[in-house]
């Protein structure tokens, strides 16, 4: 049923090297000619090409033109579906062919080879019994210089031979064979042929008349092909790049997936899955979960080497290690929590009981509502270690977090999760460490905190420590809200020098410096056991007397709180220990009461392969000095004769009350006053009021009245290393001019303290 085409055949096939027809318009018939319609082919004059002919009445209409000289006017459908043509279907500039070979197929259809030879116009077509006959009118060629043709010639040439080129179907030969054909309209008509464009623009090309109008047109027809050609390289080679990059991305990561596998390490998909099985495990508020769950959605379409797939993957590890849901169990009993901190600290009753009430009202409105806890006092009174009591008394985990030097609001509120190393902020952090939502989180020294460009994190601090806010805390870091409210916050803090925006948010707890007995009792029921402990002794190994515990006090340390006595009770021990461990025979030589004991303790903790002598020590007042060198301080040593110029004062420390003696003395000079001893500005000051005070008195106090011009005074702190500052030295400072300038002995045993004002009046002390 086709009537189908190959390529026109090439110039070598047999019929073209025919010899070529003489054919002119008066040789060929003109009327009723057998008309054959074709599909999908557009046959030009002198070309030679095979057709496969199905259809009945073209079948019949070949039978009928090999009886009538062979001639077939070959014209193509409009519409190659159609299966019969009408008459008005069929374009009517066609080609008038010869037939020069027909062959039988068996299946009944008929190839026939046919040559093109002129180009016609059919004029009417007729129905003649079973085909289709036509008259028809030559169409003429107009034709140009042969010079001018010759150029355009070589035009198409040229963007045919690229078509070839490109064109893989085309075999080169065909360029070959154009380029020796000397005949310019069949050059060009040939050329057309090749073309693989539609049928209806061959048919345009048949129908032109003018010769350069069909070389131009050819010559458009040829450069769409290239463009064509050109894009669709274009479009190949990108896609090939595409398919090329895909296949070593897969490549290389498969790659990667067999060396994780080599190395032991657990391969992207299973960790993806851990994560996942993490999340669900970490009950997460709604808010949160929905978070992670995006987080990991993004990561798995991540390539798992890529830097933000670390970031994200680093997030999802913070947000599951929090502890969402978690809380250790609360002791609410109230005896045992006081039971606890009795047994932790000596005295501070009034601190525990504010505590135990503290505890208490807890209770009763389940949640931690009430202000936070700021305990302060100097260092050493215990309240770090009085925190950790809580957090015992209360049975919750203890987080301790230092705030001294955090000058960076992002220490406490993490960082945002853009910068490169961001990690949540320090509560948090502690919280994760914690493993719990409800412990008792320590902030250490709050006055400590410093504010700079960073941010300020007082502000930050705040929002942590309202209760009313503290349920939707929001770190930098993890974006969504976290609940502090169960967290038990306690400060601490050496002075009131906080913001007052934090002070306002916390109920202070003092803790004023220890007297000299509690201290002896802190080291004798705390501190001394604690130490032997830590230094591996047994309580029977040493023996310390209260009197050697009050030396130590008064000759070593200089403080309110018990860490340098601590310290020095570790000396002591340490001391201890090592003579034991170094089995010395000389122990005689050391003034120390020292008895062998014989047996051995049951636990032996220092290291048994020295064969140590174990010895029971005791300490007296006495030995102190022998283990602790020599002594540091004077305690309180007040003058023992009245002397002139010279004062007891009393003066305030971070590290408690102290004597501070006062000297002046009056040398013949100018009336000028010299100030010494490491005088801050407010006591130089001082210094100067008292002059004015004693100068203004002159007379009653019986001083000479050109005392002030004759006589140089000079005031001195001794001690000039230690800085002091501060008014309440007026007084003695006052006492000690009109002792010097007067010449009358102060009493050695009244010690004074108070600012002295230009009336003479002393202040009440600070
Ligand atoms: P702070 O935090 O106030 O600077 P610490 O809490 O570090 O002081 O206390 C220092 C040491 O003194 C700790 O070993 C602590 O146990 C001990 N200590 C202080 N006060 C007492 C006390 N009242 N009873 C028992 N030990 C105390």
């Amino acid at each position: 049923m086709n009537d189908n085409s190959k390529p026109p055949a090439d110039k070598k096939s047999k019929a073209n090297k025919a010899k070529p027809l003489a054919i002119t318009p008066n040789t060929v018939p003109s009327k009723s000619i057998p008309l054959l319609p074709l599909r999908d082919v557009v046959v030009f004059p002198q070309t030679v090409l095979p057709l496969f002919v199905g259809r009945k009445r073209s079948i019949l209409g070949i039978e009928y033109a090999m009886k009538n000289g062979n001639y077939v006017v070959l014209a193509a459908q409009k519409n190659s579906k159609v299966d019969e043509p009408a008459v008005s279907e069929i374009h009517r500039t066609a080609c008038l062919a010869k037939i020069l070979q027909m062959l039988k197929l068996p299946d009944g259809t008929v190839k026939v080879l046919v040559e093109g030879l002129l180009r016609v116009n059919i004029s009417r077509i007729t129905e003649k019994i079973d085909i289709l006959v036509c008259d028809t009118k030559v169409l003429n060629t107009e034709s140009l210089s042969d010079q001018s043709l010759e150029v355009l010639r070589r035009t198409v040439l040229n963007s045919f031979e690229q078509y070839v080129k490109q064109h893989k179907k085309l075999p080169n030969e065909v360029v070959a064979s154009l380029s020796n054909m000397q005949d310019t309209e069949r050059f060009v008509d040939t050329v057309v042929s090749h073309l693989n464009v539609s049928v209806d623009m061959k048919q345009k090309m048949l129908s032109m008349t003018n010769l350069v109008s069909r070389y131009e047109y050819a010559l458009t027809l040829l450069e769409g092909e290239l463009d064509i050609q050109q894009a669709e390289k274009r479009i190949l080679s990108r896609v090939k790049r595409q398919v090329e990059k895909n296949q070593r991305d897969h490549y290389l990561n498969e790659q990667i997936k067999a060396i994780q596998k080599e190395l032991g390490e657990e391969d992207d998909g299973a960790l993806l899955d851990e994560l996942d099985k993490k999340i669900k495990a970490a009950h997460m508020p709604k808010e949160a979960l929905d978070k992670a769950k995006a987080e990991l959605k993004k990561l798995k379409m991540m390539h798992p080497m890529s830097s933000e797939s670390t970031v994200s993957r680093n997030y999802l590890e913070v947000m599951v290690q929090l502890p969402w849901k978690e809380k250790s169990k609360l002791n609410l009993d109230l005896n045992s929590a006081q039971a606890i901190l009795d047994a932790d600290h000596n005295g501070l009753e009034k601190v525990k009981d504010r505590i135990v009430e503290y505890l208490a009202v807890q209770q009763r409105v389940d949640k931690v509502k009430s202000p936070i806890l700021c305990l302060v006092g100097p260092p050493g009174v215990g309240k770090t270690s009085l925190g950790q009591s809580i957090a015992k008394a209360t049975g919750r985990e203890y987080v301790r977090m230092a705030l001294g030097g955090v000058r960076d609001e992002s220490e406490i509120r993490g960082h945002r999760r853009t910068y490169v190393g961001a990690l949540p902020g320090k509560i948090l952090q502690n919280l994760t460490k914690a493993k719990v939502k409800n412990p008792l989180f320590l902030l250490d020294e709050i006055d400590k905190m410093g504010a700079d460009w960073r941010g300020d994190p007082a502000s930050a601090l705040l929002e942590v420590l309202d209760p009313e806010q503290n349920h939707t805390f929001q770190d930098h870091y993890i974006e969504v809200d976290f609940d502090l409210s169960d967290v038990m916050f306690v400060a601490t803090s050496n002075s009131l020098n906080i913001p007052p925006a934090l002070l306002d948010r916390m109920e202070i707890i003092r803790l004023s410096g220890y007297t000299e007995d509690e201290k002896t009792d802190i080291a004798l029921n705390h501190l001394l056991p604690k130490q032997l402990q830590l230094n591996g002794l047994l309580p029977s190994e040493l023996q310390l007397d209260e009197s050697a515990v009050r030396e130590i006090l008064r000759h070593y340390t200089r403080e309110a709180g018990v860490r340098s006595l601590e310290r020095e009770l570790g000396k002591i021990c340490r001391k201890v220990v090592k003579r034991a461990v170094l089995n010395t025979k000389n122990t005689a030589t050391i003034s120390l009461k020292a008895e062998a004991v014989s047996k051995k303790p049951k636990k032996l903790p220092i290291n048994t392969n020295i064969d140590t002598v174990l010895l029971c020590t005791t300490v007296s007042a006495a030995d102190v000095e022998t283990y602790l060198g020599v002594k540091k301080y004077s305690y309180g040593l007040a003058e023992k004769n009245n002397q002139v110029g010279q004062v007891a004062g009393l003066a305030w420390t971070e590290v408690g009350g102290e004597l501070l003696t006062i000297e002046a003395i009056s040398m013949p000079g100018k009336g000028l006053i010299v100030r010494t001893g490491s005088l801050g500005n407010v006591m130089k000051e001082s210094v100067d009021a008292a002059r004015s005070v004693v100068r203004s008195r002159a007379n009653l106090l019986g001083i000479a009245d050109d005392a002030f011009e004759k006589k140089d005074l000079h005031i001195h702190a001794p001690e000039g290393a230690t800085p002091k500052d501060g008014p309440s030295a007026g007084i003695a400072m006052t006492t000690a001019m009109v002792s010097a300038l007067t010449g009358i002995p102060v009493r050695a045993d009244v010690a004074m303290t108070g600012e002295i004002t230009l009336r003479g009046e002393v202040l009440a002390i600070g």
